[in-house]
């Protein structure tokens, strides 16, 4: 699930895992997860991922995202400098 934080005044969204409700910190040691209503779950791979037959790994679905809401990879290569703002 994405979970919203205040963090120093402002406020970030963040993944958090479905099964132990942990931050997701490494995509790489993620993945995602759907069920049969199509509804999408995240896990940390391996330790709570509950061996869900239909998954993706978080980095493939999070392309999939940017895609699909019409970024081109040009566009999402230009959000660098929005990302280093965002680091917190
Ligand atoms: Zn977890």
């Amino acid at each position: 699930m994405i979970r919203l934080e205040h963090i120093n005044g402002r406020t970030y969204p963040f993944i958090v895992c479905d099964e132990c409700g942990e931050r997701i910190r490494d995509f790489k040691m993620a993945i995602v997860g759907w069920d049969s209503l199509n509804q999408f779950h995240h896990f940390h791979k391996v330790t709570c991922d509950r061996n869900l037959p239909r998954t993706v790994e978080l980095g493939t679905h999070l392309i999939h995202l940017l895609h699909n809401v019409g970024l081109n990879e040009a566009e999402i290569e230009s959000l660098s400098e929005l990302m280093r703002e965002c680091w917190i």
